[in-house]
């Protein structure tokens, strides 16, 4: 089929390279000229795994192509995807600017019948409001009587695993009230769809709230484990053996509730917001949404708090290793990342950081350029020279196996805040490092 992304971020790009692989011909549309570019050079500009030589196979074979030019785009998809940002706007509610920009564009160059796909994530009633600007633009331009669908399709790929996601989907939701647009999708996504147990159709309200359910749910398993590894901290239990304690019973399960520094990215920040907004402005009181949000904001701060306990609250002249900048592993994005609120306190209180990432070292540079207090080290042991502590806030693959030696010998004292959990206490304290985690006692 032909389809058209607008939007080349973490969604659209992935699922445009995904659709491509498939079969289909794809043309991506963004705004970004520097971005399309890059891309048409084959280069990636973030880090997924798996993308780069998805996009460099179906760039050349031309099953997948870049450009900034909107009508191009909408001549070619008989489906045309919205994959844009929807940033929390001032009051916490999501910013449909983009979305809307966009469909207004499709509009502006519609000559035939399309199938717009909305995969933003966006409140309830936006397919309404995008049919709407669609349709006073086609009114403004005398072809009010050109018919198009708008269809809603959340995404719930996983930054770091966002191509697996979209190869092997756990589910594909298809919110809309028209047999024929269904059928379309169904034929597009058939080939990520061979046992037909991964579509569900249903309409286009309840397809936008699964999303936002989606990931308040998931966002609330992780305060709530955040909650219990304070009480864990507070009763001198252990928040990993209680995590094992309950994930073994199938109605609660395993995955997700891990405690650690809160959650971050792009998606369940401002998605908890945008709900608390949308619930109170249907005079909904949203209790549990907003104490999700509360703890994630306190959770953020949660190993600062130990590192004053350590060091007291003046932390100047203090050098901090910190292993781990993106908000979570396999990604470079930064966006909402408790590390940068860790940064930012500890800057304030008058320390310095060495940090290493394995990936988001550029997007660090980016969000901070040159400035004090920050020196971007090339590997994990050298963040670690002569630093007072090891802070980690990232749970990279890399940082799990500890190397007690390199630790020991490169910190001026063997202290670690583990925001993460990554290690066994016993086993560091045998080995002489002060340990310090979330949710599980120190051993002295
Ligand atoms: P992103 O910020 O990475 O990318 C958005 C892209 O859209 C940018 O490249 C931007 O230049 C482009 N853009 C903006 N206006 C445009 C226009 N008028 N025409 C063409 N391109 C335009 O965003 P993202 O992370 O890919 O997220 C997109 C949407 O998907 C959001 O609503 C997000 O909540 C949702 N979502 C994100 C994830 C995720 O893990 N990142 C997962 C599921 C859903």
């Amino acid at each position: 089929m032909n389809v058209t992304v607008f939007g080349t971020g973490y969604v659209g790009l992935v699922q445009a390279a995904v659709l491509a692989e498939a079969g289909h011909k794809v043309i991506c549309i963004d705004i970004d000229e520097n971005k399309i570019a890059s891309l048409n050079k084959g280069q990636v500009p973030i880090y997924e795994p798996g993308l780069a030589p998805l996009v460099e196979r179906n760039l050349s074979s031309r099953t997948l192509q870049f450009t900034t030019d909107a009508k191009t785009g909408v001549d070619h998809g008989e489906i045309i995807f919205i994959a844009v940002g929807t940033p929390p706007d001032e009051d916490g509610s999501a910013d449909l600017r983009h979305v809307l920009t966009v469909a207004r564009t499709i509009a502006e160059h519609m000559g035939e019948s399309k199938i717009v796909v909305n995969k933003s994530t966006v409140p309830v009633g936006t397919a309404d409001k995008v049919r709407e600007a669609i349709k006073s633009e086609l009114d403004k331009r005398g072809a009010g009587d050109l018919a198009f669908d708008v269809v809603s399709n959340p995404e719930f790929l996983k930054e770091g695993s966002a191509v697996a996601d979209c190869m092997r989907p756990d589910r594909i939701i298809i919110g809309t009230d028209s047999k024929e647009a269904e059928e379309a999708l169904r034929e597009l996504y058939a080939p990520f769809n061979r046992n037909h147990e991964k579509i569900m159709a249903m309409d286009i309200k309840s397809a936008e709230l699964a999303k936002y359910a989606a990931n308040c749910m998931l966002a609330t398993k992780i305060s709530f484990m955040n909650e219990m590894a304070e009480i864990a901290d507070r009763v001198g239990a252990d928040i990993e053996q209680v995590r094992q304690g309950i994930g073994s019973d199938p109605r609660i399960g395993y995955h997700f509730i891990y405690a650690g520094i809160g959650y971050g990215g792009s998606c369940f920040p401002k998605d908890v917001k945008a709900l608390i907004t949308t619930a109170g402005k249907l005079d909904v009181t949203p209790e549990i949404l907003a104490s999700v949000e509360q703890r994630n904001e306190r959770q953020k701060r949660y190993l600062l708090e130990k590192i004053c306990a350590h060091f007291g609250d003046d932390l100047s002249g203090k050098t901090f290793a910190l292993w781990g900048l993106a908000f979570k592993p396999n990604t470079d994005d930064m966006r909402e990342a408790p590390s940068r609120v860790l940064m930012e306190q500890l800057w304030q209180r008058g320390a310095r950081v060495q940090a290493f990432d394995p990936q988001a070292m550029e997007e660090c540079q980016r969000i901070y350029g040159v400035r004090d207090g920050l020196q971007l080290c090339g590997t994990k042991e050298s963040a670690l020279a002569g630093a007072d502590a090891l802070i980690i806030a990232t749970e990279w693959q890399q940082f799990k196996a500890i190397d007690v030696e390199a630790v020991t010998s490169g910190l001026k004292n063997p202290v670690i805040f583990d925001g993460r959990n990554l290690y066994d206490p016993k086993q560091l304290a045998r080995s002489g490092i002060d340990y310090y985690c979330v949710g599980r006692p120190r051993i002295p």
